[in-house]
């Protein structure tokens, strides 16, 4: 019988987490944890993140900030707002909304963000911190750290033996995935566009993460019997049996036929994609706690 992996209540038991850190550190040390969130324009898919993340910053009891920019600030007055939030002593977590407008050079921005303040993870600090296998000290990718959470509540932490394949090496997702089960022990290999033969790569894996933007493309005959599948795509596709006009989401895996030989596999919607705001609160309370000089919480 196949496991689902239920993301919404793995997400929830964090969010649970998050919420007791954050009551702790208050009564401990006076410290309310803070986190801004800075958009600009009015893409309506950005603000609807946004809107989700003050929201669950407020649920957890953190001061929520949010900077709403017009679509033709210029790049000196965004570094000059994320300047002003490093300086901020009373916000611990600063996350630039992406993508930004065209003519806004979103690296810069992201590699101005003090690493301890980076809850996305992207400051090349982090990344590098995670290269060299220090999980101690610096912020894990929000969605990696999510997905990595899921393949903990079906294997041990340690992943000795277990063959992975990740599908996909973006900065985002796909690199920091294959750091995380590497650190964990895995024996990891990361396919991309130029992979020969991939549906035989990715037969090899134990634990099988999808996370090309390729509806559907992970079919059954890629799954070894009994594996571990993490769906990480979001695709949004026709679903003209609902009525015209209409849309579904889906995920790069097959989940149907898929989930007939795995032994466990995410669904999309309700598998990785609730991690990642979870875990953009657990980087908050986590940054909030060092800032503090104490240990945070593990998650
Ligand atoms: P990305 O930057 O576009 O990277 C896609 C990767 O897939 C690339 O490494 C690419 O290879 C590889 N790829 C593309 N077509 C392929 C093919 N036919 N065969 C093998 N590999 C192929 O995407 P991303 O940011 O990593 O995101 C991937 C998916 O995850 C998207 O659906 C995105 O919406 C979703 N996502 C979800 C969340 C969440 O919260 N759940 C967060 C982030 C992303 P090359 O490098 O060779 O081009």
């Amino acid at each position: 019988m196949t496991h689902i992996i239920d993301g919404k209540q793995v997400a929830a038991s964090v969010i649970e987490a998050v919420k007791q850190g954050a009551s702790d550190l208050q009564r401990t040390k006076g410290v309310k944890a803070g986190l801004a969130v800075v958009i600009v324009g009015d893409d309506p898919a950005s603000h609807a993140y946004v809107g989700a993340k003050g929201r669950m910053a407020k649920q957890c009891g953190f001061n929520s900030i949010q900077h709403t920019l017009p679509a033709q600030t210029t790049q000196g007055e965004l570094a000059g707002l994320v300047a002003s939030l490093n300086e901020d002593a009373s916000i611990h977590g600063i996350l630039v909304q992406l993508p930004l407008p065209k003519h806004l050079d979103a690296d810069a921005i992201i590699q101005s963000i003090r690493p301890e303040k980076d809850v996305d993870g992207l400051h090349v600090v982090n990344a590098g911190k995670l290269a060299i296998g220090d999980l101690a000290t610096g912020l894990i990718s929000c969605t990696p750290a999510g997905a990595m959470l899921l393949v903990r509540s079906i294997h041990t932490e340690d992943l000795s033996g277990l063959m992975a394949v990740v599908i996909g090496r973006s900065n985002l997702f796909g690199k920091p995935m294959a750091q995380l089960l590497l650190n964990a022990n895995a024996t990891v290999m990361t396919a991309h566009s130029r992979t020969k033969d991939l549906a035989s790569v990715a037969r090899g894996a134990d634990i099988l993460v999808a996370a090309v933007g390729r509806p559907e493309m992970v079919k059954a005959g890629w799954v070894k019997p009994g594996a571990t599948v993490i769906d990480v795509g979001i695709n949004r596709i026709d679903a003209p049996e609902r009525g015209e006009g209409k849309t579904r989401l889906v995920g790069d895996v097959a989940y149907a036929e898929a989930s007939d030989v795995a032994g466990a596999i995410t669904p999309v919607p309700g598998g990785v994609g609730p991690m990642t705001i979870a875990m953009l609160m657990a980087n908050t309370i986590t940054a909030a706690y060092r800032m503090s000089g104490l240990t945070s919480p593990s998650f």
